[in-house]
């Protein structure tokens, strides 16, 4: 955090994103833009992944999203306890996102005074770009009981698709979400949100996989 924050006026909860934003921001302007190119040719298959399932998502989800909770403004999938958000997630919104957004994103950490919503819920929805893979991969018990559970072959491509996720997010391979983080910590940077390099859970996850001599 800059020392021109007073650390009272940003909430605990907004601290680690709001400096992993800045660190990423700065490390970034920094780089060659051959290196900034080699980070996105490198993140280019996730964004495209994530294409996919924002495909699926507007194709076969977003009518019950919208009729159960965004008209009815019941909502529990944005819930401030709910989110997640890796080192990664926030490395590959500055990658994509421009300039205005990562502003507005870092503001809205700034200014947010807490409560039951997530901070980055705007009134048309996630401020993000490409918001957090656990927030996109989420789906509450009624969209999964009333569009998937009666049709097999949807759940199918689901489930496909929640497969395809672990190639970027879960560490039993060299994964990009391992990687992005490796690439700041080499750079000397640090986060609580390095899950990848901090949580123990991921760490056994990553010793599991490593080949034993
Ligand atoms: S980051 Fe976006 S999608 Fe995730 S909980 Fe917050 S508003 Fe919702």
């Amino acid at each position: 955090m800059s020392s021109s924050d007073p650390v009272s006026t940003v909430i605990e909860s907004n601290r680690a994103p709001l400096e992993a934003f800045r660190t990423v921001r700065l490390h970034l302007g920094m780089l060659p833009p051959f290196q900034v190119e080699e980070l996105r040719r490198r993140s280019d298959p996730y964004l495209g992944f994530r294409d996919e399932v924002e495909e699926f998502q507007n194709e076969f989800l977003s009518g019950v999203c919208t009729r159960k909770c965004f008209s009815s403004r019941a909502s529990d999938c944005c819930n401030r306890d709910g989110i997640a958000v890796f080192f990664a997630d926030v490395v590959v919104e500055c990658l994509y996102a421009d300039d205005e957004r990562i502003d507005l994103l870092c503001r809205t950490l700034e200014q947010d005074r807490g409560g039951f919503k997530c901070a980055y819920l705007g009134p048309e929805g996630c401020l993000w770009r490409i918001k957090p893979i656990v927030c996109e991969m989420f789906l509450c018990d009624h969209a999964m009981k009333s569009v998937l559970d009666p049709d097999p072959l949807l759940r199918g491509r689901w489930e496909d698709l929640r497969s395809r996720e672990r190639q970027y997010t879960w560490p039993d391979r060299p994964v990009l979400f391992d990687e992005l983080e490796g690439v700041f910590l080499q750079a000397g940077h640090e986060s609580p949100l390095m899950y990848f390099h901090r949580s123990p859970g991921l760490l056994r996850v990553k010793a599991r996989s490593m080949p034993r001599s």
